[in-house]
């Protein structure tokens, strides 16, 4: 099994030397256990958090042990009567291309004909199901709502924003690195509007593009976007925050917005959440996925990266944007 270990921990910008390349002889499989081929590694912004030797919902990753994290794989030998071989399933034994574990580690999907089983990780899977929490749990979008989406080309931020349009939003703003993705968010994600926030501060565009301000902000970036959204929210205004992705290399913290009064003003409510405490919503996000995909109204990219051996390569990839929608790593 070739794996990928952290070796250093990083301090602001990973570098592909904080990590290796091992291979490792897996043993004979015991009574109970599957070994799964993986076919795609999900990586991921939270993952760099991982990095760090910091007390966290999740743990830190620990050095020179194989890293965790999503991943959609086959069963190739079973001694577990529940898990035969073929069976497709996803689990948290990624940053490798074969493993095993107690059948009870890995978790049947139900496949889809003709979708590819990375949309596990991504659209029908975590990421997906992010988009839903945030958007109806935590920001209790309601129709007729203007939504801005911070990170809106990214894996979580193409979700939100069909998914926001699916449930009533008027008017659906979103804001990313380049010109070519806020075309996409036009074209293909049906955003009305869109920025590049490298263009110009976002405190300038937002306010363009939102002319009647802003009922339910999604944050995948804090920082700039945080405070321009706090600018232009309306009274009652939800903000569902979702990652801090314009943070996570940062090596101090940075001052916060200092519009943060406008909450007190405007009666405005603040929720940041993890995704591992609202998984009760996933068979609800199931229920409407299963409507919505096969219907055709929901789009999807993903970039993949080929090779085990190149998965910190998309790592550091899309923690620097180069990924449209999901970032996976195929190793079949
Ligand atoms: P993405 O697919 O969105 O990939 C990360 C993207 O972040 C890049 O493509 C890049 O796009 C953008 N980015 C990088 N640096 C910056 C910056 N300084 N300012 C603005 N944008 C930047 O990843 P995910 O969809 O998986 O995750 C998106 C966010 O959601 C992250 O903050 C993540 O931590 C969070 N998240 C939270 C979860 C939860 O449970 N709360 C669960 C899953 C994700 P660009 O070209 O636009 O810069």
């Amino acid at each position: 099994s070739t794996q990928i270990q952290l070796i250093r921990r990083p301090s602001g910008r990973p570098t592909p030397e904080d990590f290796r390349t091992v291979r490792l002889e897996l043993p004979p499989l015991a009574e109970g256990q599957v070994r799964v081929a993986n076919e795609f590694i999900s990586v991921d912004p939270y993952m760099r958090g991982r990095m760090n030797d910091v007390k966290s919902y999740v743990p830190p990753f620990a050095l020179n042990e194989t890293m965790t994290g999503g991943a959609v794989g086959r069963v190739v030998a079973s001694r577990s009567e529940s898990l035969p071989v073929g069976t497709a399933v996803l689990h948290q034994l990624g940053w490798r291309d074969i493993t095993q574990d107690d059948a009870e580690a890995f978790r049947p999907v139900q496949e889809i004909p003709g979708a590819p089983l990375s949309l596990h990780v991504g659209i029908l899977g975590m990421t997906g199901l992010t988009a839903y929490v945030g958007l109806t749990a935590i920001a209790e979008l309601r129709e007729g709502d203007t939504v801005f989406i911070s990170g809106a080309a990214g894996a979580v931020g193409t979700a939100a924003g069909q998914i926001a349009r699916l449930l009533g939003a008027s008017r659906v703003i979103g804001s990313a690195g380049s010109e070519e993705k806020v075309a996409l968010l036009q074209d293909k994600y049906g955003y009305d509007a869109a920025f590049a926030y490298k263009d110009a501060p976002v405190r300038e565009q937002l306010p363009r593009h939102a002319p009647d301000g802003v009922d339910v902000f999604f944050d995948n970036v804090g920082g700039d976007h945080l405070q321009a959204a706090l600018d232009v929210m309306n009274d009652g205004g939800r903000l569902a925050l979702c990652g801090a992705i314009s943070r996570y290399n940062a090596e101090r913290p940075a001052p916060g917005p200092d519009n943060l009064a406008n909450l007190i003003t405007r009666g405005l409510r603040m929720q940041g959440f993890t995704l591992g405490g609202h998984l009760h919503h996933a068979s609800a996000f199931q229920e409407r996925m299963a409507e919505w995909f096969p219907a055709g109204e929901i789009a999807y990219d993903e970039t993949v990266v080929d090779g085990i051996e190149n998965a910190v390569d998309a790592f550091l990839g899309m923690m620097d944007g180069a990924n449209i929608g999901k970032m996976v790593v195929r190793t079949a």
